[in-house]
């Protein structure tokens, strides 16, 4: 195992968690943070990303259907935003194509994105008319509280630096603005049932490891890691949702009917326990004096 350190607490110490072929995921042992010991550089990454295509045509939605998408995608999330910053610039960070800010610019936003793909950032440029700054967010150069919102969307499970990333959204975001993420939650009681079955029968559940542990995802936050980075960073969190992913929602339809029964069941168990595959947290900034 290489000695990696933790990106959230910086200790050495840590466990293999899971192995997927060469690949090794490891916990720290001292905060908990699940992370791939990989130790991927920016340039590998921005190399990856330049030879990903399906990562820009993803999801990639024709204008007239915005409306549509917003109706399924952090609806309540952007209705609780609005309430909190009815108006301003939101920056999205990870905005891929950039159908997410056209629909915050249709709102009435001004928007800017960030994404590290070259072909992303022409594309939301092309087809939507909005600026992206094409690299990593701590190359941006933009000024301290120039934004009122800051989005993640399924962003930050992509990031080497998680931590250098957040702490710098949120020098960029204004006291009070509004910081919005939303990621996987390892915590998710049926991840763990899988991971554990995964040690016994490894053959026959290394597809839906795969999956779970996508080779796309350096990190892997579960809700306490990722409040603990939060209010690291200044973040007090005002809102938490669980849910399941997005693709879950759009791609039941092609399953038998009992398949459709069962996710409807963990969507509602979702609700009732509070824990799902995926979690999304809407924070305020607080003032730097009372920052931890
Ligand atoms: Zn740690």
């Amino acid at each position: 195992m290489k000695q990696n350190k933790c990106n959230l607490c910086k200790s050495t110490e840590n466990r293999l968690y899971v192995r997927l072929g060469g690949r090794e995921i490891v916990k720290c042992s001292n905060c908990g943070f699940i992370f791939d010991d990989s130790q991927t550089t920016l340039p590998e990454l921005k190399e990856k990303y330049e030879r990903e295509d399906a990562y820009t045509r993803n999801f990639l939605i024709s204008e007239d259907k915005v409306e549509h998408y917003l109706q399924d995608y952090y609806q309540d999330q952007i209705t609780l935003i609005e309430k909190e910053v009815p108006a301003g610039t939101w920056l999205d960070i990870g905005c891929a194509n950039g159908q997410f800010l056209c629909i915050m610019k249709q709102k009435g936003w001004k928007v800017l994105g960030v994404d590290i793909s070259a072909e992303s950032a022409r594309l939301a440029q092309e087809r939507f008319g909005i600026k992206v700054f094409c690299g990593d967010l701590l190359e941006a150069g933009f000024s301290p509280q120039q934004f009122d919102v800051i989005s993640l969307w399924g962003t930050i499970e992509h990031m080497i630096n998680p931590q250098e990333e957040i702490m710098e959204a949120s020098r960029l975001l204004r006291t009070g603005g509004i910081f919005a993420v939303s990621t996987h939650n390892e915590d998710w009681y049926l991840t763990r049932i899988i991971i554990g079955l995964y040690k016994i029968f490894p053959r026959l559940l290394k597809k839906y490891i795969e999956l779970m542990f996508d080779k796309e995802h350096l990190v892997f936050f579960s809700v306490r890691t990722l409040e603990k980075l939060l209010s690291d960073c200044g973040l007090k969190v005002i809102s938490v949702t669980y849910e399941q992913p997005i693709s879950f929602k759009y791609e039941l339809g092609k399953f038998p009917l009992l398949v459709r029964i069962a996710a409807n069941l963990l969507s509602l168990s979702d609700k009732l326990f509070r824990n799902g595959r995926k979690v999304i947290f809407i924070c305020r900034r607080m003032p730097a004096a009372i920052r931890k």
